[in-house]
């Protein structure tokens, strides 16, 4: 029997090069490795370089010319070293797997698992996917290079840092005046492994009130052992590496041993109190010992700011969306349609903003502007920019995948999740849902 032929597809963007297990190399030699393990013969290389993953991938030409020796019969299965090689987008992923699918071709990720074969293992690829694509969304890749080439050198490049640290000369250092207080801070909890009692502490010493969860944060921010992104020697450290990597895995197994009640929020930081705007928060009560999980808007309970009194049992909204969600669907496609339709189309040059952008950014660059100059400008350009996008007319999200989701495989994958699963699927499908005064839902999905 002929061994099967594997394309080999490798995709790099252009600041991935330096990041470790991503560059070209790196990926080439993963795949090769892979494909002689298995019996695979190399059928070929299509090495999309400097494209990110935001890029319709109708723009990466390798990815093009692969799938034309797909449909050409070449090709029996694809290699990639992780799924964020492939798509950010849902939509894209199932356009394609269509046509994989057409001519009999599989495709397997080096590094992770996955399952295409069953509707579970097709559901947890989507999951993948959605998250991934909130990810990419998150900061622009090209701010990012700049910023990465700053932090090699060990430069600053934000203005707020967390307490006991400040900068000078363009570095971080150490802040005389707080420094102590941050290194108790850490040692508090590194004796007695609370939070609670480290800010206790922290108060009564020096009268200075730390917030949960921005206590919590300062645990883990690997700035005070003088890390930042991928650069380990960033700044002096406040803590001793050492004693900071002893202190995250403390914080690791008392996170885990909390978890061990089963707690999970499946619709935490999904819920929006719609009178006052605020994210509502997960709660518990335990009565004849049967635990009963709710959310509610702190600024109408603790805080008596808002009339939103009334709390929303979690088993409730669970059971209503589950029957309510393709309905909602309906109404949430209707309004965007409607709403969509209503908007004007003034003529605005992108371009022109773009390569203000592009200018200022150059600027910055060459240290002709300060951060705050390059921040502001930058925001005023970004806000153009979006207003224009706003403003032009957009094609109509595709929800028919999701539709399908909903209507067909979320009824029978369902009752087989783990509540983390629950919420990571909510989390993937759901961008918010907002809760009235009587609680009543309305649910805004991912476009
Ligand atoms: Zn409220």
């Amino acid at each position: 029997m002929a061994p099967r032929r594997a394309a080999l597809y490798i995709r790099v963007s252009t600041e991935e090069q330096a990041r470790k297990g991503y560059s070209l190399p790196a990926q080439k030699e993963d795949l090769e490795e892979y494909a002689h393990k298995n019996g695979y013969a190399i059928a070929g290389y299509y090495i999309d370089e400097g494209k990110s993953a935001r890029k319709k991938y109708t723009k990466r030409k390798e990815f093009m010319r692969m799938l034309e020796d797909v449909k050409a019969g070449k090709i029996d299965v694809i290699l990639f070293i992780k799924l964020d090689r492939w798509f950010r987008s849902v939509a894209d992923y199932y356009k394609i797997q269509e046509i994989l699918d057409a001519h009999n071709v599989a495709w397997k990720t080096t590094q992770e698992h996955y399952d295409t074969e069953t509707t579970n293992g097709r559901l947890y690829i989507n999951i993948r996917l959605s998250v991934a694509q909130d990810e990419s969304d998150r900061d622009s890749d090209r701010i990012k290079f700049v910023f990465d080439s700053k932090v090699a050198r060990g430069e600053v490049i934000s203005g707020s840092l967390p307490m006991g640290l400040m900068i000078q000369d363009k570095h971080v250092v150490p802040d005389p005046e707080t420094a102590d207080i941050v290194r108790e801070f850490f040692r508090h909890y590194k004796e007695h492994g609370t939070i609670n009692g480290a800010m206790t502490y922290i108060r009564e010493t020096y009268g200075i009130i730390l917030w949960d969860p921005s206590a919590r944060k300062m645990l883990h921010n690997p700035l005070y052992k003088g890390m930042y992104r991928d650069n380990p020697n960033y700044c002096e450290p406040l803590i001793p590496p050492e004693e900071f990597d002893a202190i995250q895995k403390l914080l690791e197994r008392r996170s885990i041993r909390q978890n061990e009640s089963g707690r999970v929020y499946i619709f935490a930081g999904l819920l929006k109190c719609q009178e006052c705007g605020q994210k509502m928060t997960g709660s518990h009560s335990t009565d004849k010992k049967c635990e009963r999980k709710f959310y509610r808007c702190r600024n109408a309970t603790i805080y008596h700011r808002c009339t939103h009194r009334r709390q929303m049992g979690e088993n409730k909204l669970e059971k209503w969306l589950l029957l309510n969600l393709p309905l909602e669907l309906d109404r949430w496609e209707t309004e965007w349609n409607i709403a969509t339709s209503k908007v004007k189309h003034p003529k605005v040059d992108r371009a022109a903003i773009q390569r203000k952008m592009d200018r200022l950014k150059d600027l910055y660059v060459n240290e002709l502007i300060t951060m705050e100059q390059y921040r502001e400008d930058w925001a005023k350009y970004s806000a153009q920019l979006q207003e224009a996008q706003e403003t032009e007319p957009t094609p109509p999200p595709d929800f028919r995948s999701l539709r399908e989701l909903l209507q067909y495989e979320l009824p029978n994958i369902y009752p087989t999740l783990t509540p983390e699963q629950h919420r990571d699927l909510w989390r993937s499908v759901i961008q918010e849902i907002c809760l009235d005064g009587d609680n009543i839902p309305r649910v805004i999905f991912r476009e």
